[in-house]
């Protein structure tokens, strides 16, 4: 029997305050069946866990990664004084909206990644979840991609400053081009970013060769997925590179970006994964994240985000729970229109012949980047 880790579970009820606007994909209330989802299988009062109130991120704090003049504009904008030049920085544009609130959201948000980092970094906790944060489109100087402050570089940064060495592992379906360009001249930071080709999807980025710059060459690393590709093709990607890549770096700490959208019906991308799967991705990185920061991510399909954060919650906790989703959630899940009634999705099994082609390029995206990163680790 293995003994319960202590864990921290970063939420607030005001992330419901904050809202996109009308027909924006990224909704806040994924936060919040999330939260009701783990509540309702006891997963929030484990004698192992804590449920801590996310606190919001000064400016100073955010400066860390933020150039001062973005943050500046930022504020101003969010004030309504919108300068001229707010869409140089990537604000008030349809992907990034200024809506009310839109810098307290993500001082709030950038706040909950710091509290797990300093929960975790101090040792109080071996696992703390930020499923609010995991924004890692935004740049030093610039909104994208529905992120505005790039909580993870933030925190990735004050922990560089302590002197860790931090390796980064990204399962979202977009390639997590802001924290890998925010450390990609460093070995003190490794990421590894799994997602959907860049050919296909946002950012466009993402591509094997990109491996880092000078002293960081060797410390950037990219995993580009064939649209369609499943679970198997994932996890079998994963297998090749996370283990020896993480044993050979031996990061003081990891932060896990977890965002939700590979899913096979994910309105944004096309990858074609299931919950199940997605559980077992978070499944095979648990061993090597003794001290472990994990973060949310994108997800855009509500009724999969709260199952697939609530699997790897538990997977946090180790601890097993039912696979049919308890009451009163049910109710309210299928009151919204959700037709879900289990954790774990079936088997999805692509059509033959792209499934074989999906797995031609894996093999060769994963061939051709031990050839480019591995020897920089002695692999
Ligand atoms: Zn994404």
């Amino acid at each position: 029997m293995t003994t319960a880790p202590q864990t921290a579970f970063i939420y607030s009820d005001r992330y419901q305050q904050f809202d996109y606007g009308p027909g924006h994909p990224l909704q806040n209330a994924r936060l919040a069946l999330t939260y009701e989802l783990c509540k309702a299988y006891g997963l929030l009062s484990l004698p192992c866990t804590r449920l801590i109130q996310a606190r919001d991120a000064t400016e100073e704090e955010v400066a860390a990664f933020h150039r001062p003049d973005y943050v500046e504009v930022f504020r101003a904008a969010d004030r309504g004084q919108a300068p001229a030049h707010m869409w140089e920085y990537g604000l008030g544009t349809s992907d990034n909206p200024m809506f009310p609130g839109a810098y307290a959201w993500s001082a709030l948000t950038t706040g909950a990644s710091l509290q797990a980092m300093e929960l975790v970094d101090s040792g109080q906790v071996e696992c703390a979840f930020n499923i609010s944060g995991g924004l890692h489109h935004a740049a030093a100087a610039r909104a994208a991609g529905f992120c505005y402050f790039n909580d993870a570089a933030v925190i990735i940064k004050h922990l560089v400053r302590r002197g860790r060495r931090i390796a980064y592992v990204d399962i979202d379906a977009h390639h997590g081009d802001g924290v890998q360009f925010g450390f990609y001249d460093t070995e003190q930071v490794l990421t590894i970013s799994f997602h959907e080709s860049g050919e296909s999807l946002f950012p466009g980025t993402g591509f094997v060769e990109e491996i880092g710059r000078g002293r960081g060459i060797g410390y950037a690393v990219n995993v580009p997925l064939l649209a369609g590709s499943d679970d198997e093709i994932f996890l079998w990607a994963l297998d090749q590179v996370v283990p020896p890549l993480l044993t050979a770096f031996n990061a003081d700490l990891v932060v896990t970006q977890l965002g939700a959208d590979s899913h096979l019906t994910d309105p944004l991308t096309n990858l074609a994964m299931t919950t199940t799967g997605f559980a077992e991705a978070v499944r095979h990185l648990q061993p090597f994240c003794r001290k472990w920061i994990a973060l949310g991510g994108g997800g855009y399909n509500l009724e999969n985000v709260p199952r697939s954060w609530t699997l790897a919650w538990s997977i946090m906790n180790r601890c097993d729970i039912p696979n049919d989703l308890p009451e009163p959630f049910l109710s309210t899940f299928h009151r919204l229109g959700f037709r879900s009634s289990r954790l774990r999705d079936d088997a999805y099994v692509p059509e033959a012949s792209s499934r074989e082609q999906a797995w031609r390029y894996v093999r060769e995206q994963v061939y051709r980047l031990q050839k480019l990163v591995f020897p920089h680790h002695g692999l």
